[in-house]
């Protein structure tokens, strides 16, 4: 643990001997209707979240390898921001969080996001899979679904009525981040959010203008160059590229008759 990490612990502990036990907050997600219970505030979760984000940034940027294909740059906001406009006919209050885009110039990033809107995508994994704009939008979509349905501020909560008593969000996050049961534990939640996002991502992308072979096209060539790799995580936290590809499938034959 790095001494800023220990401080970050403590002040956490510290707050934990201060702070009531959150009250449970309801939520729904957006198309799914599926109820989630909230026990920390939007704002405390995007705020510590984005703490991580800029670090994350911050180190990409100062490596040069952050925003350097300014092409792909400005095909990302384009198509990003125009999903976020589709979202917002879903969830209205989305269109004034602040939503960011960045292209990170380093293997093994394929796309990432965190609350709030902040969204960074891999430029080698975009040019490996050759996507067009509409599967571009497809792997976009697939994280704005995530920040639009709230899944950190969900799992963070389960990640807090886990590991009762009640802690700050800077400890659930800690714990999320190092205590491998409590990931395995979490597993299931991740399975279901991961099917959310495929399946919100497409609505959205749908009601964006995207048509539904991208859906389809986007899975295909996820499924083809998982089997091209092999091997599986240690702990799967999303569905088979196969069990999406078909969920994708499903979806757009509903969508586009
Ligand atoms: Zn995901």
């Amino acid at each position: 643990m790095t001494a800023v990490r220990r401080w970050t612990w403590i002040a956490g502990i510290a707050a934990c001997l201060l702070t009531a036990p959150a009250l449970a907050q309801h939520a729904e997600a957006p198309e799914s209707g599926r109820w989630q219970e909230m026990r920390y505030g939007f704002d405390e979760v995007s705020d510590t979240l984005e703490l991580r984000y800029i670090e994350q940034v911050v180190a990409l940027a100062a490596a040069g390898r952050l925003d350097t294909d300014r092409v792909l740059l400005r095909r990302v906001q384009a198509i990003g921001n125009g999903l976020v406009a589709a979202a917002a006919g879903l969830k209205p209050e989305v269109a004034h969080w602040q939503w960011e885009w960045h292209v990170a110039e380093a293997p093994g990033v394929e796309a990432h996001c965190e609350a709030g809107g902040k969204i960074l995508v891999g430029g080698p994994f975009i040019r490996a899979l050759r996507l067009d704009d509409g599967e571009l939008a497809m792997l976009l979509a697939h994280e704005v679904a995530h920040v639009v349905a709230e899944h950190h501020r969900e799992t963070l909560s389960e990640a807090m009525l886990m590991s009762k008593p009640a802690v700050p969000v800077e400890v659930a996050l800690e714990r999320l981040d190092s205590d491998v049961p409590l990931q395995v534990r979490l597993a299931g939640l991740s399975h279901t959010q991961e099917r959310e996002a495929d399946q919100l991502g497409m609505v959205i992308a749908h009601r964006a203008g995207w048509p539904a072979r991208a859906m389809t096209a986007f899975y295909g060539k996820l499924t083809a160059q998982a089997a091209s790799e092999g091997g599986a995580p240690l702990i799967a936290t999303h569905p088979s590229y196969a069990a999406r590809l078909s969920t994708a499938r499903g979806l757009a034959r509903l969508l586009e008759p």
